[in-house]
């Protein structure tokens, strides 16, 4: 059977399939951190189906709420119709919520995917503000959609100009550090306050507070309370996406409690439907000014992925798993860079809490630091005039205050989007 299936899914499923997709593996039941496989191996799930696994595979917490759903006769697809699992879902919801946004939020179900949900977020800053650009960041992921995909470094023109993400190993300015991170605020400052740029007016700014696909990087808190006070002085909401960063795996219950910043929306996915697809934004409720209809979706009303997002949320809370993120993060970091002590194939070991990278790097190509501020500098992004010179890399998405008007000439640059996970 493992290997009949594997043949008739390797040649009946699209090429475009990507989550490990080149495992011969066969999963058949799973339970914590363990898989088993139709072969009857066993194997250590590196993959905590990309992110959405809080509290790993099958927890009896998670399977309870579910079968509770089931046995009551619950309806299992409701729409936008008021229910006790959705409320429920909603009251624990804002339970975690930081404390800026718990008073006045107002949340929105999306759909299934963290996608959905960024694209929601962008139509809701663009109806509150009457504005229609964004503003993101190099290396970003937010999902597959042309929205997010734009905001992710594509090109499907949806008036998206991204800006420098600091970054201590490969910074763009080739300083790292806190000076890298005061550089890119001061890029992100001079380019929102310079009438040329074209990026005077955006809708709203999206970043991740650690960038998951774009290879773990945590933005340091300083910065983090700069692009607030920088969103805050122009009146441009500012959108968190906590779709990889929520539940407790950064070592706060949402990662943007690590600077103390509110966000005015916060986009989130995976782990809150505790295995099951459920994405959502929370937002300030002086933005819920669209009208009823003015965004929909089908598969908002799951209600056995709200069940199992209520116990997941619910369990992550009452346990502390946050604080034991941090707990083990800390030991798990300190052992690594142990290695990168050791072995010069560690490049580098960063993360917060257990979202933890490390970049495994040719030893020969060492040291890569000069290496990659080399090809950065070739490419202009630190260049002759200084770091600030260079503005075309801001993304060259024309006036993006004025709805109708023809993306410009350039293209972002930056790294490219991830496999996603
Ligand atoms: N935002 C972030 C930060 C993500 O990591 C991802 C998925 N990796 C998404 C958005 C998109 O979520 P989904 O794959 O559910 O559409």
């Amino acid at each position: 059977a493992h290997e009949g299936i594997l043949r008739r899914q390797s040649a009946r499923e699209s090429a475009a399939r990507t989550y490990a997709r080149a495992l011969p593996i066969v999963p058949v039941r799973a339970r914590g951190l363990t898989i088993e496989g139709a072969d009857g191996s066993r194997y250590l799930d590196c993959l905590s189906g990309a992110g959405t696994l809080a509290l790993g595979h099958n927890h009896p917490v998670v399977l309870e709420a579910i079968r509770k759903v089931l046995d009551s006769g619950a309806p299992l697809h409701v729409l936008d119709l008021a229910t006790p699992v959705k409320d429920a879902f909603i009251t624990e919801l804002f339970r975690t919520l930081p404390p800026g946004l718990a008073d006045n939020a107002r949340v929105q179900f999306c759909g299934p995917a963290g996608t959905d949900a960024v694209e929601a977020a962008f139509k809701l800053v663009r109806a509150a503000t009457g504005r229609t650009g964004i503003l993101a960041f190099s290396g970003a992921y937010h999902g597959m959609t042309a929205g997010a995909l734009e905001a992710s470094g594509g090109a499907y023109d949806v008036r998206v100009a991204r800006l420098p993400y600091p970054q201590d190993y490969r910074c763009p300015f080739g300083v790292g550090g806190e000076q890298g991170a005061e550089l890119a605020a001061r890029w992100t400052e001079s380019v929102l306050d310079d009438p040329k740029s074209g990026v005077r007016h955006p809708a709203g700014m999206i970043l991740e507070p650690v960038q998951g696909e774009g290879g773990v990087i945590p933005a340091p808190d300083e910065w983090m309370r700069r692009m607030r006070q920088i969103t805050a002085d122009r009146s441009i909401p500012l959108i968190a996406d906590e779709v990889q960063t929520g539940v407790g795996r950064t070592g706060s219950f949402w990662a943007v409690e690590h600077s103390g910043i509110t966000p005015d929306v916060m986009v989130l996915s995976k782990a809150i439907g505790g295995s099951l697809p459920l994405a959502v934004i929370v937002y300030r409720d002086d933005l819920d000014t669209w009208q009823p209809g003015a965004h929909a979706g089908t598969f908002r009303g799951n209600q056995l992925a709200m069940a199992a997002g209520m116990a997941t949320l619910a369990y992550v809370r009452e346990n502390r798993l946050a604080e034991r993120a941090a707990d083990l993060g800390t030991r798990m970091l300190n052992q690594l860079r142990g290695l990168a002590a050791e072995f010069d194939c560690v490049g580098d070991v960063r993360g917060r809490g257990l979202m933890i990278g490390v970049e495994v790097v040719k030893p020969e190509a060492e040291p890569l630091r000069e290496r990659e501020r080399e090809r950065e500098r070739s490419a202009g992004l630190a260049g002759e005039g200084g770091v600030l010179g260079d503005r075309d890399w801001c993304g060259g998405a024309g006036d993006l205050a004025v709805p109708g008007d023809s993306a410009g000439p350039g293209r972002p640059r930056g790294a490219g989007v991830g496999v996603g996970g």
